[in-house]
């Protein structure tokens, strides 16, 4: 016996199978249990039906939920990420000065684009992966 959920589709096709035997037996006129069988075969024909439409119902609202939780991400990243500025605190190598660097302080190519404000001398040049890999928030 699998324990894996079985296929709807597959349990249509055995239940086809079943009342194909039914009807070849013509177990509906054979007794009242025959009766019963055959009207049990189509309500679990009608289960499965109804599975099958559930089925895809919900593998269509997973797909929207999933892409309901991606456009989330992405707002949250532009709601959030303006607050969240990274700082790291570098100390200026000419007067000892610990200075907070953010984000606005980097330039396209990911140096340091500052001086610092105590005595004017520009801050060593990270690469900005690096500094912000140190984050001292
Ligand atoms: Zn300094």
């Amino acid at each position: 016996m699998e324990t894996e959920a079985i296929a709807v589709s597959e349990v249509k096709e055995r239940l086809a199978y079943l009342q194909g035997l039914a009807n070849g037996y013509k177990l509906r006129d054979e007794s009242r249990e025959g009766q019963i069988l055959v009207e049990l075969l189509g309500v679990l024909d009608e289960m499965a039906t109804e599975l099958s439409r559930v089925e895809q119902a919900q593998s269509g609202l997973e797909a929207y939920v999933e892409s309901l939780d991606s456009d989330l991400n992405d707002l949250e990243e532009d709601f959030y990420g303006a607050d969240e500025e990274e700082v790291i605190e570098l100390t200026c190598p000419n007067c000892g000065l610990d200075v907070e660097v953010g984000d606005d302080d980097w330039d396209e190519e990911g140096r340091l684009d500052l001086t610092c404000p105590d005595c004017g001398e520009p801050l060593p040049a990270l690469e900005a992966e690096e500094g912000r890999q140190n984050d001292a928030r």
